[in-house]
């Protein structure tokens, strides 16, 4: 059951506020295998197909030290997705969950974050495994898988409490 842009049965949208403008920018594009959300895999695999990052100037500079990660974090604009449902169905059975509890492209705001394996970096390129978007899907962050980093900066108080 691919969505395109309709309304399933028992799905509910509402009359979403116009979007307020978060100063985001798009720092690149995603090329991939999948040009329709009919081909598109739910979720990206490890072993899927080479993707690559293409990062944009001047934000290819931020891209130093990267390589040290095998596994990196990707943030993505999922720019063809509705964004006014507040339950869908994800089966289109008539059986409805609210949008926060599933990963459904279509949200208030669609950002896709997928954990990729980083198989190399061609200059401002990264070549990655384990996308799940369409070709041209916008970029919007870069980081190091959190189970990989370490923080460099020295702790601050709130790093120790508990409870
Ligand atoms: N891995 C991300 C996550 O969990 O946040 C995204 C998961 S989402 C279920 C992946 C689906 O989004 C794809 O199967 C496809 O149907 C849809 N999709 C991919 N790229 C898109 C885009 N640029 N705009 C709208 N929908 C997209």
């Amino acid at each position: 059951m691919v969505r395109l842009n309709e309304i399933r049965l028992n799905e509910v949208a509402v009359d979403a506020p116009a979007p307020v403008d978060a100063g985001l920018v798009f720092i690149g594009r995603i090329r991939t295998p999948w040009t329709s959300r009919l081909e598109c895999p739910r979720q990206g695999r490890a072993d899927g197909p080479l993707c690559r990052i293409e990062v944009a100037p001047p934000w290819d500079a931020a891209l130093d030290g990267i390589e040290a990660f095998e596994r990196i974090e990707v943030l993505y604009w999922l720019h063809q997705s509705r964004r006014d449902l507040v339950r869908q169905s994800p089966a289109d059975d008539g059986a409805t969950r609210g949008t926060f509890a599933i990963r459904s492209p279509v949200r208030p705001n669609p950002i896709g974050t997928s954990i990729a394996s980083l198989a190399g970096r061609e200059g401002s390129v990264l070549l990655v495994r384990g996308l799940d978007c369409l070709d041209g899907t916008p970029l919007l962050d870069l980081k190091p898988d959190r189970c990989l980093f370490t923080p460099i900066a020295p702790p601050q108080p709130g790093d120790f409490e508990t409870g």
